[in-house]
């Protein structure tokens, strides 16, 4: 019987630390699979993934820049990749149905640990991330989702899409989503970060999720610590995502303490870590 291999494709995927995590799980389940990363190039990624199911893959995980082709890809979607129109876990039925999932969604709403109804919520940025989130967030029940980006034109189009709202900049809200890519590789410090995401004119919300995530604290959630926030951090969100998949491929609960310690891994690993 040839052995059970799962997957994250991306390009680069070199530092994503979803092989470790999902490897350590499979060994706390007590499962002989194997989870391995798979450099992609756009151009090869379609004719590459269908061919994975032929050499033993029953699923995968899809990182930048894939999330939108492995979406069209897939025969079958959950209500979350089809409303967000980019999936980040294809899983390959043994009938040859390859179905789309975005964890990224529900894997935000794990991390947060805690109801949104009601709430007012802002997201700072309009890429994929930003796309899972709003939705994610409204379907969860947030009163209102307000989206805010360098780019104005590209959260306009995010907001009508999704049915949240434009906002010129950033606005006090509950509950903050920082879905730039401001802060990783630890590139800037938090005063700056601050001021590229316009973030002087707004205290601290009360929540604070920071996608982003590496070696050390990030700009934006010591920004919020210092202004006394509850701080959830990229990696418990990378956690709950992968989470999510494990068991949609295993249909076993996810042994997450063991994801989370091997997400975090040695200090030398995390360097400029990804999903
Ligand atoms: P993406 O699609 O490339 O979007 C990047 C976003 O960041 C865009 O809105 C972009 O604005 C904005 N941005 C980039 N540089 C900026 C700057 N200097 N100032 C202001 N805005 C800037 O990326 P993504 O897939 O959404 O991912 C975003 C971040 O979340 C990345 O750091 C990624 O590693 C992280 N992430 C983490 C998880 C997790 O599980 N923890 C999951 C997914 C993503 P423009 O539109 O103006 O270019």
């Amino acid at each position: 019987m040839p052995r059970t291999l799962l997957g994250v494709a991306g390009f680069p995927v070199g530092h994503s630390r979803s092989p470790a995590m999902h490897n350590a799980a499979l060994a706390e389940l007590g499962l002989d699979w194997l989870y391995v990363p798979l450099p992609l190039p756009p151009e090869r990624f379609v004719e590459a993934v269908r061919a994975l199911p032929g050499s033993g893959f029953k699923g995968l995980n899809v990182t930048v820049p894939h999330k939108g082709s492995a979406c069209t890809l897939a025969g079958t979607h959950s209500r979350a990749a089809k409303a967000i129109g980019a999936a980040n876990t294809l899983t390959f039925h043994p009938e040859g149905e390859i179905e789309a999932e975005n964890t990224d969604a529900g894997g935000l709403l794990d991390a947060l640990a805690q109801p949104v109804v009601g709430l007012s919520a802002l997201v700072l940025g309009a890429g994929g991330s930003a796309r899972a989130a709003v939705w994610a967030l409204l379907d969860a029940g947030a009163a209102e989702v307000s989206v805010w980006n360098r780019t104005a034109e590209r959260a306009v189009a995010l907001a009508s899409d999704l049915g949240a709202r434009h906002a010129a900049r950033p606005r006090q809200a509950d509950l903050l989503v920082n879905c730039t890519s401001v802060g990783l590789g630890g590139s800037v410090g938090a005063a700056e970060a601050q001021a590229t995401l316009g973030l002087d004119g707004i205290e601290p919300p009360a929540i604070v999720v920071d996608l982003v995530y590496g070696l050390g604290p990030t700009p934006v959630a010591a920004w919020a610590r210092a202004g006394g926030s509850r701080v959830v951090e990229g990696l418990e969100v990378l956690v709950r995502q992968g989470a999510r998949s494990l068991e949609l491929w295993t249909g076993l609960d996810a042994p997450i303490e063991t994801m989370r310690r091997a997400a975090i891994g040695l200090p030398g690993e995390r360097e400029s870590a990804r999903a």
